[in-house]
């Protein structure tokens, strides 16, 4: 498997070079990867012009995975629109055509005191967001502003999904819900909007094909109470972009821990863009204090999802919950008091968790 490393800016150099350090780890347990690093973002901008450069580009679809660190940063905030690091993100998710972002809100016992919700409500949650990433309203034509017949302006925008693209997230979620506890929430509105209709209708008729999983409807609104009143209820949730944009942000404040949420994003053929879900931290940048352990988790979701490796990807995150009972802890996943450790003794302490389950 060839992985395409985009470090990017900001603290994403230092939370990718951790993560690296995992690979090259279970390389030695003949885990076989090759891995090329490019820049992206504002380091992209730095070296050819541009928050994309062709090379990088080249780079990402030869290769199976991308391993992304974060963009984005203050000396890159005066640049006009299209040099502007963000857009190298939002470019190569195009590109790659991936078009199902998993984001998984997993709750760790030992960080449940991080949440905003009471401990008993969230210890042990493992839930997985599945959202649609390339359609619905944020694309839909036509869209824009207009001037009506009294004088006004109107905006607008149009909500559109076709059955195939339904069915293309739809089976997708079923098959991680395989892959887990056996239960999807598909996520609408179909109470009010036509989309949602027939997009409960194409997921009725995909369970056919899914005996195994059970299947279950909820409409938006009550999804967003549920998370904050029951989150534990869910195994995954699949829904449309907009309905997905919203409900991952609020799941993802649920573990109340952003330097410990890895995402996936995949294409048709399993070929996904990696990456932590937090930004570049510019606040935090060069201090060596960043947590690396969404980035060392994306890596896992790689070796899950792209390398169908369930052996290495549950070993590193059983190296994780390792670190995590040791008591282990980054400043911002620490209890008032709790004594610290650095980005690098993070990663080293992953690393020493991943040998010491060898047989
Ligand atoms: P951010 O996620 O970078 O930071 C928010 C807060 O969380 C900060 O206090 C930061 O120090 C902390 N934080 C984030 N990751 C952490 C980690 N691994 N360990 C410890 N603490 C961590 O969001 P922001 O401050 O709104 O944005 C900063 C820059 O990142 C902006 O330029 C923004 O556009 C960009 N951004 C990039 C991405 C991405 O690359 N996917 C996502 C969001 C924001």
């Amino acid at each position: 498997m060839k992985i395409a490393v985009l470090p990017g800016d900001g603290i994403g150099p230092e939370i990718v070079g951790e993560a690296i350090k995992v690979l090259d780890t279970l390389r030695r347990d003949g885990l076989r990867v090759e891995m090329e690093t490019a820049p992206i973002g504002g380091a992209g901008f730095d070296a050819a012009g541009d928050p994309l450069p062709e090379a990088t580009l080249a780079l990402a679809r030869q290769a199976d995975a991308v391993l992304l660190g974060a963009v984005g940063g203050p000396k890159y905030d005066a640049l006009p629109r299209d040099k502007r690091p963000e857009q190298g993100l939002l470019r190569i998710r195009q590109a790659l055509g991936v078009f199902a972002n998993l984001r998984p809100a997993i709750v760790y016992p030992e960080l449940a005191a991080a949440s905003s919700l009471k401990p008993e409500l969230v210890a042990g949650l493992d839930l997985m967001i599945l959202r649609e990433l390339t359609g619905d309203i944020y694309f839909g034509q036509p869209r824009g502003q207009r001037r009506l017949d009294d004088g006004q302006r109107e905006g607008f925008d149009t909500m559109k999904y076709s059955e195939s693209e339904i069915r293309r997230i739809g089976r997708a979620g079923f098959d991680i819900a395989r892959g887990r506890a056996k239960k999807l929430c598909s996520v609408d509105k179909a109470n009010v909007l036509d989309t949602s209709i027939l997009w409960r209708q194409v997921m009725e008729e995909l369970a056919r094909d899914f005996p195994d999983v059970v299947l279950t409807h909820m409409y938006v609104d009550n999804a967003a109470m549920q998370l904050v009143r029951a989150p534990r209820q869910f195994d995954v949730m699949v829904t449309g972009n907009m309905f997905g944009d919203i409900l991952s942000d609020e799941a993802s404040m649920l573990t109340g821990s952003i330097g410990m949420l890895p995402s996936a994003s995949l294409d048709e053929h399993g070929k996904g863009l990696y990456e932590p879900i937090h930004g570049s931290a510019p606040d935090i940048a060069g201090k060596g204090v960043a947590n690396p352990l969404a980035t060392i988790l994306s890596v896992a979701m790689l070796l899950r999802h792209t390398g169908r490796n369930e052996t290495f990807a549950a070993r590193i995150e059983a190296a994780v919950r390792d670190v995590l009972a040791a008591g282990l802890r980054t400043p911002d996943i620490a209890q008032p008091g709790e004594p610290v450790i650095g980005t690098v003794r993070m990663g080293d302490a992953v690393v020493s968790a991943l040998a010491r389950q060898k047989p």
